[in-house]
């Protein structure tokens, strides 16, 4: 079953043509599928989750990508919170500090790519230096322009080294946007999340949309590819992105480990 938008590798991607309210096969919220499929993929995301930790001998990173609201953070309470804390990390990436900035734009993540054995998560990324670098024009074209071609070498050599790389882009609609941020400013459970610079960064939606269009279209490629998930309904979004992961870490296989000891040998002292 197919719920998420490969970018195909070389493809231009259009975020026009991938509509944010698609629910797939299902009807709607009520659908028992629904419940039973999350259920399914959440049990089987944990299985493989912990092989992976017990095999200790790759890594995965997920890069999470969204416009603000998009829910990078509902994602990761729902599909990330279940799983075993000591093989998950989660990194959020904000506005580089002067130490972040004073060295080059991938040192900051390098240092949070996964261990052996470890899934990482970043809500936020180095993609942000081709994408809010690019539409604030906080560094000119000629300095941006070659990150492409830099992070997939960089996401290539994570690869050789034994590092899986998916990345994800959270796709919601202009006026889900507007209403998700309406709330913030209307609910008072959900104020503490509004930012000053929301109604800025919301006013250059369509750049935005454009810069996403490029680095996605640029840096989707065989051995990292992304993902398009629509994302205006929570639950089809994180059966989605549950999916992407599940149909990941099956294709890696990992493997539980041989005991080292004769362990049949062993006996339980009273
Ligand atoms: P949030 O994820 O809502 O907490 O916001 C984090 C903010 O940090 C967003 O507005 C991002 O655009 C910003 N940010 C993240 N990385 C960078 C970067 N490399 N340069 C400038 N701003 C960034
Ligand atoms: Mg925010």
């Amino acid at each position: 079953m197919k719920l998420a938008h490969l970018v195909e590798p070389g493809s231009k991607l259009k975020l026009r043509d991938i509509d944010p309210r698609d629910k797939g096969p299902f009807d709607d919220k009520q659908d028992s599928k629904i419940a039973e499929l999350s259920a399914k993929l959440n049990a089987r995301l944990c299985t493989l989750q912990e092989r992976l930790f017990a095999e200790q001998k790759r890594g995965v990173l997920v890069v999470l990508q969204a416009m603000d609201t998009g829910g990078k953070d509902g994602v990761l309470r729902h599909v990330v919170g279940p799983l075993d804390s000591r093989g998950v990390m989660v990194q959020s990436f904000k506005a580089p500090n002067s130490e972040e900035l004073a060295h080059d734009y991938l040192w900051r993540v390098h240092q949070h790519t996964p261990k052996k054995g470890q899934m990482v998560f970043f809500n936020r990324s180095h993609y942000e230096d081709v994408l809010v670098v690019r539409v604030l024009g906080l560094q000119p074209k000629d300095v941006w322009s070659k990150r492409f071609d830099q992070i997939n070498d960089f996401e290539r050599m994570l690869t050789a080294e034994g590092t899986r790389v998916v990345k994800v882009f959270l796709h919601i609609s202009r006026a889900e946007q507007k209403q998700r941020l309406e709330e913030r400013l209307k609910d008072p459970d959900k104020r503490w999340k509004f930012e000053a610079g929301d109604l800025e960064m919301r006013a250059l939606w369509d750049e935005f949309q454009g810069a996403y269009e490029d680095a996605l279209s640029r840096t989707s490629t065989r051995e990292a590819p992304w993902y398009v998930v629509p994302a205006d309904r929570k639950w089809f979004r994180d059966l989605a992105v549950a999916k992407i992961l599940v149909d990941l870490l099956e294709d890696m296989d990992p493997r539980y480990p041989e005991p080292h000891l004769d362990l049949g040998k062993l006996v339980v002292p009273d």
